[in-house]
């Protein structure tokens, strides 16, 4: 698995000009970066200056937490119960979705005798998190007076989530911005002086308009297509195997599990070391290609675990060691992100967060091919 460093920063770069110099760049390393590998994402993007990075988990902001002391962290999804002492003491910023959890980051704060800013999230439709959009006349004020009631707590920040910023009609990213803002107002200042923030890739390149004051992108960043009709990432990831075996395989030649392809004529098959244990998605099973030498070869038969069978017979005198591209570019041609999220019935986000611990992540850092 090769990384572009480059790509990532390119990609950073084409938001910023879409949502201009104003809004705040939370890039979002979750999910150990999109499954790039999160420290090395943070590395590849810190000469872009971001303002802070935005995680899932309190782990993965403990651990982004010592490698960049002075960022905030935003921890976007709610935390269970126990891990409040750990948000504080890694000063991570967390998202608050309901009164409970207030309470207790309020006693984690107390009793660490820290200081802690937190966000609102506000459900506008996601409906998986957050203070429902109705209600702010109930929850504002109930916010505030805790905020209030604790010395070194500070609500800093409000923000919501698009369900469908990738779709070309962006009629119902209104509809939420609406019900944002329409929430803020029954907040006891409004919402002025907090961080407003709404954006994903989608919406910062859709609505720029609406980046307020700080995006949250993701998979942009990535080399993934943010959504319909929007402008192409970079890409960053090319997911490349070395042919372990070839073989002639006579007509009627079976291959893999369950032998659910015959040679229907002499055809001459190459093994590559790589399968669904390292997340090539076992869905490509005789429908996905593999690039060699810049030609597409077909994959035949079911991908196993750890192995997966091109058809190379219309590749002249094939040998082992030769490197078959899965993802990514070859000579001319190109399997994107999007054409193997297409083939596993998935989305890239998928593809890209299921290449596993096996694969080495390698970082090519610029001048690299
Ligand atoms: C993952 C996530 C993002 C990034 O979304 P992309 O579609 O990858 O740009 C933004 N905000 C929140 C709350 C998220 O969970």
């Amino acid at each position: 698995m090769e990384v572009r460093a480059e790509a990532l920063r390119a990609n950073l770069r084409t938001l910023r000009e879409r949502v201009g110099p104003g809004p705040a760049m939370m890039p979002m390393v979750k999910a150990d970066g999109y499954g790039l590998g999160m420290l090395r994402a943070v590395r590849a993007l810190e000469p872009e200056d971001p303002w802070g990075w935005g995680v899932a988990t309190v782990e993965e902001g403990r651990e982004l937490r010592a490698a960049d002391p002075d960022r905030p962290i935003l921890v976007a999804s709610p935390v269970p119960p126990g891990s409040y002492p750990d948000v504080v003491e890694a000063r991570l910023t967390p998202a608050i979705s309901d009164v409970p959890a207030l309470r207790q980051l309020a006693a984690a704060v107390r009793s660490g005798s820290a200081s802690v800013d937190f966000h609102v999230e506000v459900d506008t439709g996601m409906g998986r998190a957050g203070f429902d959009w109705r209600e702010s006349g109930r929850w504002g004020r109930e916010v505030s007076e805790i905020e209030a009631g604790v010395e070194g707590f500070r609500w800093s920040g409000c923000f919501t989530h698009f369900h469908s910023a990738d779709r070309a009609d962006d009629s119902s990213i209104r509809t939420q911005w609406e019900r944002f803002v329409g929430a803020l107002e029954s907040v006891p200042g409004g919402g002025g002086g907090k961080m407003l923030h709404a954006c994903n890739s989608a919406a910062a390149l859709r609505c720029p308009e609406l980046a307020a004051d700080g995006v949250r992108p993701g998979i942009f960043l990535y080399g993934g297509a943010a959504g319909e009709e929007l402008p192409e990432s970079v890409p960053a990831v090319r997911l490349r195997a070395r042919i372990v075996h070839v073989r002639d395989a006579p007509p009627g030649t079976t291959v893999g599990y369950g032998a659910t392809h015959a040679a229907r004529s002499w055809a001459r098959w190459a093994t590559v070391a790589v399968g669904y244990g390292d997340g090539l998605p076992r869905a490509l099973s005789n429908r996905g290609h593999g690039l060699l030498r810049g030609r597409r070869v077909p994959v035949v038969g079911r991908i196993s675990m750890d192995v997966t069978v091109v058809d190379i017979s219309e590749v002249d005198a094939v040998e082992v060691g030769e490197v078959v591209t899965f993802l990514g570019r070859d000579g001319e041609e190109t399997i994107g992100l999007e054409e193997v999220a297409a083939h596993a019935g998935t989305v890239s986000y998928e593809v890209l967060t299921g290449l596993s611990r096996r694969l080495p992540r390698i970082w090519i850092e610029e001048g690299g091919r």
